[in-house]
């Protein structure tokens, strides 16, 4: 990476490191002249704005000019896919959501099925803005795709994912490129991306809510159990893309409970939204998903409140161990089980198992985005992705020669 790029000063910027062009010079060691040329490109393709800053007026001097990214210069388009509905939006690149919509649509119909009703949703959350505050396809720059299930960190493809039956190896990022090409008439080479439901929702939380915790941790139960984690401000993976997936780790409490994962006695068969479902009913309380039980739990329904305690105990019981291998500042607990009960019964057993030191300094706490986690996680993670410096220097060249070529073909 070229220390004193474009793209160099723009991270800069959007970290807030350095935010007039004084501080960039100082930062960068760069001749003024030179921060000026660098701003340039930045300014004519708005990524970033001047604003005047305040007043020193304790120097008598002129206000010194703030720079600052311009998240709402271009849109995404983010949908969160759950086992039974999806929701779809349209954003702006700090994540603020312009517009959404839910609504019912089944994993288990298969990728095709799906993307088409993607696609149809997404054509009419853009025909219902366009125009709306300057909304047009052409300023869609990037599409996000969030699943619950494993996702491959090169390919953007699902591993086998438990919950997901026929997904695995879909050429997910590519067919909604192309869907959305098709009927909204977006960039036919737009950056798509695919990710895991739990790593987008810890992301949106850690910058939303905790942007000084280096070691975030978030845990969804809802139809399954998975967990995300945020080190220094940046999503860890693992080296397959497998970090996290807490639900088929094997408990005691479970040993001979089937799993959707083909295996017997995972953390997921017992302690999530699906196996709480599935006990309820037998329980003659029927219940089609964890959906259902996340409506019994909002209700006070008493099975449902005393399973979920019970099912907060099992996971808190893994989670010890966890918390005790990341040492997390924050876990953060979200999805369909992940209201009081769910909680203390994760306090019990997570604060009797781990090791006093691991936990000393550790905030319990549930979601503070909610539903919207997902598809403000989308947004966050691909504006880090298309403006990291590389990236950007990259893009800001693709414009330049598609400038050169336009202008060279305007005056022939
Ligand atoms: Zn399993």
């Amino acid at each position: 990476m070229n220390q004193a790029s474009s793209g160099h000063l723009l991270g800069l910027i959007r970290r807030g490191r350095a935010t007039t062009r004084g501080e960039l010079q100082r930062v960068t060691g760069l001749a003024r002249s030179t921060v000026g040329s660098r701003l340039e490109p930045l300014l004519r393709a708005g990524w970033i704005r001047e604003t005047p800053g305040p007043a020193e007026s304790s120097t008598g001097g002129r206000p010194a000019v703030r720079l600052e990214f311009d998240a709402s210069h271009a849109l995404v388009l983010a949908a969160v896919l759950e086992t039974r509905n999806a929701r779809v939006a349209l954003l702006d690149l700090a994540g603020r959501v312009i517009d959404e919509q839910a609504g019912p649509l089944s994993i288990a119909d298969g990728p095709d099925r799906a993307l088409d009703l993607l696609g149809e949703r997404f054509t009419r959350l853009l025909e219902r803005n366009l125009h709306r505050d300057g909304v047009t396809a052409s300023r869609i720059c990037a599409a996000g795709l969030s699943v619950p299930g494993p996702v491959d960190a090169l390919t953007r493809r699902l591993v086998e994912p438990p919950i997901m039956p026929g997904w695995g190896g879909h050429p997910l990022p590519e067919r909604l490129r192309a869907v959305l090409a098709g009927r909204l008439g977006t960039d036919p080479g737009l950056p798509v991306l695919v990710e895991n439901d739990a790593n987008l929702m810890a992301l949106a939380e850690q910058r939303h809510g905790h942007p000084d915790c280096a070691a975030f941790l978030l845990v969804k139960v809802s139809t399954g159990i998975g967990a995300g984690m945020v080190v220094d401000g940046g999503l860890y993976r693992g080296i397959d893309g497998g970090a996290g997936d807490i639900g088929h780790i094997r408990t005691a409490e479970a040993s001979d409970a089937p799993c959707m994962c083909g295996s017997r006695g995972c953390l997921a068969a017992v302690a999530s939204g699906r196996a709480l479902a599935a006990r309820l009913t037998a329980e003659g309380v029927p219940t089609a998903s964890g959906s259902g039980v996340r409506e019994l739990l909002a209700a006070g329904h008493p099975d449902a409140v005393r399973l979920a305690r019970e099912a907060g105990r099992v996971v808190g019981d893994v989670l010890a161990t966890v918390v005790t291998v990341v040492n997390p500042g924050v876990l953060m607990l979200a999805g369909d089980l992940a209201g009081p009960p769910f909680l203390t019964g994760v306090r019990e057993l997570l604060y009797r198992r781990a090791m006093p030191r691991t936990t000393a300094h550790l905030e319990v706490v549930t979601s503070r985005l909610g539903d919207r986690a997902g598809l403000i996680g989308a947004a966050v993670l691909l504006a880090d992705e298309l403006y990291a410096p590389g990236r950007a220097d990259e893009r800001l060249a693709v414009a330049a020669r598609a400038r050169a070529v336009g202008g060279a073909a305007s005056v022939a």
